[in-house]
C-alpha cells in the first residue's frame, strides 16, 4: 500500500505559479480557483486523494510554501 500523505499550502507565500502541479507524480494538486490569497493569487491545494507525501512538490515550490505531511504506521505491539 503506498504510503498517505498530505499538504499544506501557505497562503502567505504560495503565488499560484503552478510548478507544483507539474511535479506531483500522483496528479493530486491544482489551484483553488475559489479562492484568492491576501496577495491576489489562486493558491495551490490538495483536491484529492492519493497524495504520497513524497516531497517533491515541496522541493520544487521556490517560495517553500508547502509543508508535506506523512503518515506513520503505528507499530504493531509484540504478543505477551
Ligand atoms: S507530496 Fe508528492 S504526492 Fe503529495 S502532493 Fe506533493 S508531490 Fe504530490
Ligand atoms: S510551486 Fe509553490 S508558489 Fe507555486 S503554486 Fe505551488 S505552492 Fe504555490
Amino acid at each position: 500500500m503506498p504510503a498517505k500523505g498530505w499538504i499544506e499550502v501557505s497562503d502567505q507565500y504560495c503565488k499560484g505559479c503552478e510548478l507544483c502541479i507539474s511535479a506531483c507524480p500522483q496528479g493530486v494538486i491544482e489551484l483553488d480557483m475559489s479562492r484568492l490569497t491576501p496577495k491576489g493569487y489562486h493558491p495551490a491545494h490538495l483536491f484529492k486523494d492519493g497524495c504520497t507525501g513524497c516531497a517533491i512538490c515541496a522541493l520544487v515550490c521556490p517560495d517553500a510554501a508547502i509543508t508535506v505531511y506523512r503518515e506513520v504506521a503505528k507499530p504493531v505491539p509484540a504478543a505477551a
